[in-house]
């Protein structure tokens, strides 16, 4: 028997692992301290034990090595089994998600967070194959379809929402929750993913070492010649400005190989059901996008001209519109000039290029949505009638950026963070009401306890009117006139006295700020710097109609249905559009109050080290992660009340050997009275509660002696 499965025995309790692998649950900690908790996860990830629980909250260290964790040997072992009986792992909280789901119709979901490189995405691919492994026992068709599109949905998303970053070849450039729904017997019948906020800023720029979205790479490396010259492309990425910077040097393909991806993403794509001709029209929207980033504009006696014509016609192809109309897209906008009358404004070179940008990232972006739209017609559940089949139930996978603090933070940082501050709030909200809860099922008295509160942080970005987003969108309103750094002085102004918000202008003395640039928000994870520089444009995310109405006027079916606003003539566009900001907001808020309606599961990531090393606990960046994710906290929450709880016939299956009233088995009326009888022998009785149907432990130690008792015998 592998080592790490000791003391699996039918009600083994996670702690008999044994001492030398540290303790499987923080709450079993003697104190609880950061440097406990540390010390605890370093002693277990050298060892290989990734997985540690805090209650039923599972902390996860990214292992940065293939382990032999999540083959079917180990689904036996975790199948059906209480979280418990068995070492911690993500699969015993996925049957606990499973089981909750099935035998009480409660729909859950599992909420994976961490920072970038923590292994979230991972963690929810292990979730869904755990899932797919276990269900379906009869080899019904339309399930085993189902389970597959789910599973392959990954890869296609993955494919083009996923890029090389530097601190992950993989990382997840968009926020993913995805639904799996099932029928009364506990079989996955479809499912449903929502996508966040793409960072669609990627198409047009990386950082150095970065890569733009994997589907490009794919494309040129992976394409058959045949394909590539019908799209009028070359396999050099360095031919493409777009992909230029993640052609450079060591940048190469994230690790894997490009080519085999590209098949691999053809084949789960065929599988989900796209129809060729609908994977002919995805090749050649992103060979557009590229062909598109490579145009240039001069000017020529006021006049602005593509510099070579050939781009134009090969776009128009590409994008089966007419060239005509292209140029006319590419180099002049309609406006209102009043009283319904409409005229053609020339761009310079300078706007002709943003337009080109604004374009190719919209482009991009409605893509990525059009293709999250076909999956979810994949995998919608089909035929489902719940007068006949009974309630559908859901579980629900959240993979979702994590907190970042960059060199240099922008725009979509500040939104990712506010992200996480919703989440975070949520999940101490969860946590203390789920344990609310839980004492009063069980007829036992609970005091609340004090917990750090990040509403106000909420608040200063999310408040109607007041908030950075309200005076992000005022300024917006104000168009023309206002700048990004005149979006920071009325901040500095209305702002200025919130005890979470500071800036250069509010603090001279800090030099770790630029004047008219920068602002501070002290999140509960930490300070974080934003530079303004390019919120305006980026909030706006203004696209011009001719585009709009160009795409909409293609023959290209599928470039076609994403853009059902290009119907609209510039005189019906006068209503402003919602900004990114505010979409995001709604978004997010919609998220957390579906999240709140569902049982929660949480996987906390964390990464141990940036060298992607297998050994290597870089502790500085672990105390760090620990303290952002609120980790000792859920720990003093989680034993403010009761540490441990257990049925009572499990108790007494595990105990019942260490009292004479109780073993082999006892005569009393019921469990919980022999439970008592067994306590009280011991002495422990001022340290535990009697439930309904739970005896509730208040300190690990009461446990650790009762462990020792029957390890004597
Ligand atoms: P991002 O926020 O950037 O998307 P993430 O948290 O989703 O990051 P992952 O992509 O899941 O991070 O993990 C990063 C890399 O770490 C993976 O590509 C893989 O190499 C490694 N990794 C993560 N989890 C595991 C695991 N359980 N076993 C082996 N390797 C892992
Ligand atoms: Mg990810």
């Amino acid at each position: 028997m592998v080592s790490w499965l000791k003391g699996s025995g039918c009600c083994g309790m996670a702690e008999l692992e044994g001492p030398e692998y540290g303790k499987a649950d923080f709450v079993l900690l003697d104190e609880v301290t950061m440097e406990q908790f540390l010390e605890n996860l370093r002693l277990r990830f050298s060892q290989g034990r990734i997985y540690t629980y805090i209650g039923e909250v599972v902390v996860a260290v990214n292992p940065y090595q293939t382990l032999a964790l999540y083959g079917p040997p180990m689904v036996e072992r975790y199948r059906g089994r209480e979280l418990y009986e068995r070492p911690p792992h993500l699969f015993a909280l996925a049957d606990a998600a499973y089981k909750a789901m099935k035998r009480r119709a409660k729909d859950t979901c599992i909420v994976i967070s961490g920072e970038s490189g923590a292994g979230k995405t991972e963690a929810s691919k292990y979730i869904m194959q755990y899932i797919a492994a276990i269900t379906n026992p009869t080899q019904r068709a339309e399930v085993e379809r189902v389970k597959n599109v789910l599973l392959k949905s990954n890869c296609v998303l993955e494919a083009f929402g996923n890029a090389k970053t530097n601190r992950n070849d993989n990382s997840s450039r968009f926020g993913k929750y995805m639904d799996i729904n099932f029928d009364f017997k506990g079989d996955p019948t479809g499912g449903h993913v929502h996508n966040y906020l793409l960072e669609k800023s990627r198409v047009l720029q990386q950082q150095p070492g970065e890569r733009n979205f994997h589907a490009f790479y794919q494309l040129l490396l992976g394409a058959p010649a045949a394909l590539l010259s019908s799209l009028h492309l070359c396999r050099d990425p360095s031919t493409y400005c777009y992909t230029r910077e993640g052609a450079q040097g060591d940048v190469s393909g994230a690790g894997e190989d490009d080519a085999s991806s590209y098949r691999a993403v053809e084949e789960a794509m065929a599988v989900i059901g796209f129809s060729p001709e609908e994977m002919g029209s995805v090749r050649r929207i992103l060979a557009a996008i590229l062909h598109l980033g490579n145009l240039r504009f001069t000017q020529e006696e006021e006049m602005t001209l593509v510099e070579d014509t050939s781009g134009v016609s090969v776009l128009a192809e590409l994008t089966a519109t007419a060239p005509d109309s292209l140029r006319q897209a590419l180099l002049t906008r309609t406006v209102a000039a009043g009283a319904g009358e409409l005229i053609e404004k020339g761009h310079s070179p300078k706007e002709a290029a943003y337009a080109r940008d604004a374009c190719a990232k919209a482009i991009y972006e409605r893509l990525f949505c059009w293709i999250v739209g076909r999956i979810n017609a994949g995998i919608a559940a089909r035929g489902y009638d719940a007068r006949v089949h009974g309630k559908s139930t859901v579980i629900g996978v959240l993979d979702i950026y994590g907190f970042e603090i960059f060199d240099t933070n922008s725009f979509e940082q500040f939104c990712i963070n506010y992200c996480n501050e919703k989440l975070q709030q949520l999940f101490i909200e969860l946590i203390l009401r789920q344990e609310q809860a839980e004492y009063q099922r069980e007829g036992i008295t609970w005091q609340s306890i004090e917990y750090f509160s990040n509403e106000p942080i909420v608040e200063l970005v999310e408040q109607p009117h007041r908030g950075i987003l309200a005076l992000l969108d005022e300024a917006c309103l104000a168009a023309g006139t206002i700048t990004d750094s005149l979006f920071l002085a009325s901040m500095d102004t209305r702002l200025g006295h919130h005890p979470h918000y500071t800036s250069r202008k509010l603090c001279p003395t800090d030099k770790t700020m630029e004047f008219n640039r920068d602002f501070r928000i002290k999140h509960y994870a930490g300070d974080v710097t934003y530079s303004v520089e390019g919120f305006l444009d980026k909030n706006k995310d203004t696209l011009f109609q001719d585009f709009k109405r160009l795409f909409y006027n293609s023959a290209d079916p599928v470039l076609r249905a994403m853009w059902p606003d290009g119907e609209q003539s510039i005189t019906e566009v006068t209503k402003r559009p919602l900004t990114t900001g505010t979409l995001f907001k709604n978004s997010i808020v919609a998220l957390v109050e579906n999240l709140a309606s569902k049982e929660p599961y949480y996987v906390r990531c964390i990464k141990p080290n940036d060298q992607k090393s297998p050994t290597l606990f870089d502790v500085e960046r672990c105390r760090h992660q620990v303290s952002y994710l609120g980790l000792l906290e859920n720990v003093r929450v989680r034993r403010a009340g009761f540490a441990y709880r257990q049925p009572y016939h499990r108790f007494l299956l595990r105990y019942k050997m260490t009292c004479e009233y109780t073993w082999p088995n006892h005569l009393m009326a019921s469990d919980q009275e022999a439970t008592q009888a067994l306590l009280e022998q011991h002495g422990f009785q001022d340290d535990v509660a009697y439930g309904h149907t739970k005896v509730f432990i208040r300190t690990p130690r009461t446990l650790v002696r009762l462990e020792q008792e029957r390890a004597q015998l």
